[in-house]
């Protein structure tokens, strides 16, 4: 009996267990991608829920994508449709019982699965392949996540083993596959405009696994910038400050675990220092968001946070379009908001700062913020970004509740205002 995978925020066939395990127990298997229009409609804020710059990211990791399952004899049949109507089809003309598909918890991933779920009769195989700490190895209930990262993260170190990366997936037989090609949609067919590239961004991203591994390769062995991560990442210029792998994460084209044995392998080959050990540090990080959304559900989504916690917001519409389009007072901001424009980047440090302004100078719901964000970043994780967001905003996890100082921060990180000058417009 054929199975299928479902793919959403999973892009990659090595160190998937979806792929891994369906190819093992079933000899014939499809896989399933869907472009829902919805993804891309626009928000009531008046942006689109994903703009352009993660749009394109996306198409170009689907396509290797299709191509890496090709190579296992699986199709990748690539949807456009909010309604389900094709994978309906499928399950039922291909008598699917099964489907594998990565966890997911959040509110939209439900819907889709409940759906699915109820006009046919299937077992769902999750996974929690997103994960640096596996769930299913944690020594406490979920519930009970601590709330202070360093807590979380010291537990974790102390008591959970890092998976290994999963064996080979099964090639299956060539009858497997299917003769028809299905299109992988452009920016167009999205309803997006094209992207004209600024040369002003020192990165190119371009989707897929093989360009994810191809950048942990020049960051850690061809450059070696990964021995002087700790000194760098709070860098605004530049192509090495950071290691940019968190549009491969966002969209699973690498998996946590892959990098975190990589820089094992870095640490027993080149160097191990404090900078190998912050980038695990760093994973962490990306984790903790991940358990502290599964602990509080659509709390992360509420203007009160996990928190509960009310302040005085405002919504005024002509600060958030001031801060959208980088026309606030403060030139930090702007340079920030510049970049993320017409790049879909942004740096840790001007994410800190342009949150902070918006949360805590000019008061606005943060969560117009996160949804704006949400539309821009190529790198966008739903549990990473409004997890920073409440941590940010008050309403979150940081103990300290702090406010950047803006001057402060572009006097300490931009001295010479090089980074201003460069995102100015
Ligand atoms: C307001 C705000 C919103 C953010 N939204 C997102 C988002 O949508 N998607 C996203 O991936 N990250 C988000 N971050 C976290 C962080 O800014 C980015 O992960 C980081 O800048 C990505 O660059 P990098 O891959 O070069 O990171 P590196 O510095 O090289 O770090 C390595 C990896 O560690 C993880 N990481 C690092 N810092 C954080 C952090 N603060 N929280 C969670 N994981 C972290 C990322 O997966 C990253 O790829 C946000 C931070 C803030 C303050």
């Amino acid at each position: 009996m054929s199975a299928l995978i479902w793919f959403r925020n999973d892009l990659r066939v090595i160190d998937n267990e979806s792929v891994y395990n369906s190819t093992k127990n079933h000899n014939s298997v499809i896989a399933y991608y869907n472009f829902n229009p919805k993804k891309f409609e626009e928000t009531k804020w008046g942006f689109k829920k994903t703009e352009r710059f993660r749009a394109q990211f996306l198409i170009e990791s689907v396509s290797q994508l299709r191509n890496e399952l090709l190579k296992l004899n699986i199709s990748l049949i690539v949807d456009h449709d909010s309604n389900y109507f094709l994978l309906n089809e499928l399950i039922k003309n291909r008598k699917i019982k099964d489907i594998y598909l990565q966890k997911e918890w959040t509110q939209e991933e439900i819907l889709e699965e409940k759906f699915i779920e109820s006009l046919n009769e299937i077992k769902f195989h999750y996974n929690y392949g997103q994960f640096l700490f596996n769930p299913n190895d944690l020594n406490h209930n979920i519930n009970q996540t601590p709330e202070i990262f360093s807590n979380f993260r010291k537990n974790c170190e102390k008591n959970i083993n890092v998976r290994p990366i999963l064996p080979k997936p099964s090639i299956l037989d060539k009858n497997n596959l299917f003769n028809k090609n299905y299109v992988i949609p452009d920016l167009k067919k999205l309803g997006l405009k094209k992207i004209d590239h600024d040369d002003r961004s020192a990165f190119i991203f371009l989707g897929g696994t093989k360009e994810g591994e191809k950048r942990i390769d020049d960051y850690f062995w061809k450059t070696n910038h990964l021995s002087n991560y700790k000194l760098t990442r709070n860098g605004l210029v530049g192509k090495y400050y950071s290691s940019r792998l968190s549009t491969w994460l966002s969209n699973g084209s690498l998996s946590s675990k892959m990098i975190y044995w990589k820089v094992r392998e870095y640490e027993k080959e080149i160097k191990k220092n404090q900078s190998t050990y912050w980038l695990i540090f760093e994973l962490i990080w990306r984790d903790f968001f991940k358990y502290i959304s599964i602990k509080h559900g659509n709390k992360i989504f509420h203007t009160q946070g996990i928190l509960n916690k009310e302040y005085k917001w405002n919504q005024n519409m002509k600060l958030i379009q001031a801060w959208c389009n980088g026309k606030t007072k403060h030139e930090f901001i702007n340079s920030n908001m510049n970049e993320l424009n017409k790049s879909g980047w942004m740096s840790n440090r001007g994410r800190q700062n342009v949150a902070s302004y918006f949360a805590k100078d000019l008061k606005i719901n943060w969560i117009i913020g996160a949804a704006y964000f949400e539309s821009m970043l190529i790198d966008y994780d739903v549990h990473s970004n409004y997890g920073n967001w409440m941590y940010v905003s008050g309403v979150g996890n940081d103990p300290r509740d702090r406010k950047f100082d803006i001057n402060w921060q572009a006097e300490r990180y931009d001295p010479q205002k090089k980074y201003q000058k460069l995102w100015s417009n």
